[in-house]
Formats: C-alpha cells, structure tokens, sequence
C-alpha cells in the first residue's frame, strides 16, 4: 500500500558520474562502487540521507544502484565557469568547433570563458557494500520518466519508482529487482493489481 517514495521512506536518487572528463572539476572523480560525491550546489542536497537509494548513471547508460550508508560533509570549494558576457554558468564546451564555448543563455561565442571558486559543502555518501552493478546496463533515458523534475544539467535528481514499474520491471528486470532489494521492499512496486 505505502509507497516507498512517499511520506518518511527511504528516497530514491538518480545521479550522473563524469569520472575525469567532468564538466565540473576533478573533485567529481568517484569512485563508482564505493561512494557518491555532490556538493551544496546541488539542488536538493539536504533532502538525502541514510538509507536512501542513488542509482549510479554515466553519461548514456545505468552502472547499477547501492544503498547509502553514512553521508560525510566537509567544508570546500567548486569552480565555476561563466559566460564573460553574461555571467551565466549554463555553457556548453564544444570539442569540433571554435570558439570552444557557446553560452546557452545568451547565445554568444567565446574561447575563454571567466572562472571563479565559491565556498560549499562536499558531501561524500558512502555505499558500504551495498553496490550492485546493472549487468544489462540500461540506458538512462529509461529513467527519465520517473523523474519528476528533469533538468538535464543537474547530477542529482529524485526518482519516483512507483510511476515507472511497469516500464522497468519489463526492460530493465535486473535494476527493478536491484532496487527492490535495496529498499527492502517485499511487495510488488507497480501500481497494477
Ligand atoms: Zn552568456
């Protein structure tokens, strides 16, 4: 009846990892299986906490899913890279055209774009020995229904399990079992009868 999504249960966090060819700086080097790093820059940072799910995402495909064991915090920084004209952090950096950098708000061109640190948290959650790799490695877009707010540009993004079952009991079989063990879930997630 209860769904885990609702009330006090445990969440369930999409997030994306770079490894080294990250947009946003080596401090995002994860290493997959064993922990999660985010900062206070993300949205919905102090939603997560123990016991939630994060299912681990590169760029096109699902890694595979852990259980959060302990979350550290830490005082740090995060640099930012800006528009020159308008101050934006929403850029794109190309690798086949020049100027290397295309602002998406103002729509102009620029080879260097302005850097700045800013002071935040680091949080680092711990898996413990939670990680289970997706050997079927679906492809993300298969989550994005269930994500309620998407914003491609966030690494972070809360996942609602309930209204996706179906689809991902019937193309992703090993991650709908995977989650369901994580969140100790004993009856059926689907909204079906
Ligand atoms: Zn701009």
């Amino acid at each position: 009846m209860s769904s885990p999504q609702k009330g006090k249960g445990p969440r369930i966090w999409v997030v994306l990892t770079f490894g080294t060819k990250t947009d946003y700086g080596t401090e995002y080097a994860d290493k997959t299986r064993e922990s999660y790093d985010y900062d206070s820059n993300i949205p919905n940072y102090t939603l997560v906490h123990p016991g939630d799910v994060m299912i681990v995402c590169d760029k096109q495909d699902v890694i595979g899913a852990a259980r959060i064991d302990r979350i550290d915090p830490r005082p740090g920084s995060k640099q930012f890279r800006r528009c020159p004209h308008c101050n934006t952090t929403a850029i794109t950096q190309r690798t086949r055209k020049a100027p290397q950098y295309r602002c998406k708000k103002c729509k102009r061109e620029f080879e260097v774009p302005d850097l700045n640190w800013a002071a935040c948290t680091l949080f680092t959650a711990y898996f413990g020995q939670s990680f289970v790799e997706c050997k079927s490695h679906p492809p993300r877009s298969l989550l994005r229904p269930g994500c309620p707010k998407y914003n491609d540009r966030h690494a972070m993004r809360s996942f609602d399990l309930p209204s996706v079952a179906d689809s991902l009991a019937g193309q992703a079989t090993d991650l709908y079992d995977v989650l369901r063990r994580l969140l100790k879930c004993d009856e059926t997630l689907s909204p079906r009868k």
